[in-house]
């Protein structure tokens, strides 16, 4: 593999996996991005005048330009990450879910078959599409109990429905064309970079700011977290050494609860930040409205991946959270850019809720 296009990698786990691929793989990328709210340049940074990062500023849904870039780049492969990713988003907006999760992801099926059949038989055999997918698709999990590849799709929410008809198009395209299609369902991933909507940053954020930590429900929803540098790593890995068709779960094996998982934050800040007035920031935890639809729990069993293609995480959840906080308080910068004015790290996901306001503020 020496050229990827890789779709969506000015986005959290998008630009962690540029560098992954840059600096440690030695791999030449051209980065196809929108640049939506959650997608920032800034993210990549160091990576600027290094030529084996190159950006093009373009929309998934773009058949015409999608071919063009594909003929100019000849990539050996291509790694598909673009998508509207946050739930939130999902309940008060599906519209663009479907329009970049489905439409997109179908005009990049459509333009990479193009691209495909007009390569030479060698290049056509070792070509790969990687299709990055969640383990939401699978639905949600009662107290035991873990998605593997075959549990049966039962997706919940906005998100999660585009998400799982993507993936059904991607199994698609290998079944009827033959593409040589890989798919990954992963768990939910945290570390540097990631929007400060999604839990784990907006969590640093407010409390740093003294603002409430507003935990949905009752706190108990279980995820099973994973470090994204491991996610990087395990994309890689099943890009290089995965078999077409199949599809691969990944996960973290590191289940909490939501509410485990801001105590965990609050403890480290208090460690490594502490308020002025010495108190912990477990003061500030607010429970609040739970989401429409909330999925209980979500737990991958991650044994195909670990078995045939040798890959395991490295992190722990005590350990990737460490780096993680420590790398919001060295980049608070960072934080402040991404943030342009339409987010302010307001609720979002209640606008189909009943006589409930479509934003409601966080005020301690
Ligand atoms: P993100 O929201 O941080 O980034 C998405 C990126 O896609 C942004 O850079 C955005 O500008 C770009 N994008 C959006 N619409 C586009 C379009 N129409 N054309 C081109 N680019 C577009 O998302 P993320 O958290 O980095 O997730 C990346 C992928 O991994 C997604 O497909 C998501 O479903 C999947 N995933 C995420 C997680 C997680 O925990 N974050 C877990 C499992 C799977």
């Amino acid at each position: 593999m020496r050229s990827i296009l890789l779709t969506g990698g000015a986005g959290f786990i998008g630009s962690n996996l540029v560098r992954h691929l840059v600096r440690g793989k030695g791999v030449s990328v051209v980065n196809y991005d929108k640049l939506t709210y959650a997608g920032n340049l800034e993210s990549l940074r160091d990576l600027e005048g290094d030529p084996r990062h190159v950006f093009v500023h373009g929309d998934i849904v773009d058949r015409e330009h999608l071919g063009a870039v594909l003929a100019k780049y000849s990539p050996d492969a291509v790694m598909h990450l673009a998508a509207e990713s946050h739930v939130d988003r999902s309940i008060d907006g599906p519209g663009e879910f479907i329009s970049t999760n489905v439409v997109g992801t179908f005009t990049l099926l459509e333009a990479v078959r193009g691209y495909w059949n007009s390569l030479d038989k060698g290049a056509a055999e070792s070509f790969r599409f990687l299709h990055v997918s969640t383990d939401e698709v699978y639905g949600s999990l009662g107290s035991d109990g873990f998605f593997t590849e075959t549990t049966p799709y039962a997706p919940n929410s906005p998100y999660s429905a585009s998400k799982a008809a993507s993936d059904h198009l991607v199994r698609a395209y290998r079944h009827t064309y033959g593409l040589p299609v890989l798919t990954t369902n992963c768990s939910n991933n945290y570390g540097p970079s990631q929007f400060p909507e999604k839990l784990i940053p907006l969590m640093i954020l407010n409390a740093l700011d003294g603002k409430p930590l507003p935990v949905y429900g009752t706190g108990k929803n279980v995820r099973d977290w994973l470090y994204v540098e491991d996610h990087c790593e395990a994309l890689w890995t099943v890009l290089r050494n995965g078999r077409p068709g199949e599809v691969y779960n990944i996960g973290g094996n590191n289940e909490r609860t939501n509410l485990q998982v801001v105590h965990t934050i609050c403890d480290l800040l208090d460690a490594l930040r502490p308020r002025p007035d010495s108190l912990s920031y477990r003061e500030q935890i607010r429970f609040v409205q739970d989401r429409p639809g909330h999925d209980l729990r979500y737990a991958i069993d991650a044994s195909k991946i670990q078995r045939e293609l040798g890959w395991a995480p490295r992190e722990t959840f005590e350990t990737g959270m460490k780096k993680t906080v420590e790398w919001y308080l060295e980049n608070l910068e960072w934080c402040r850019r991404v943030q342009d004015g339409r987010y302010q790290r307001e609720r979002l996901g209640l606008s189909s809720v009943n006589g409930i306001p479509e934003r409601e503020e966080n005020i301690l």
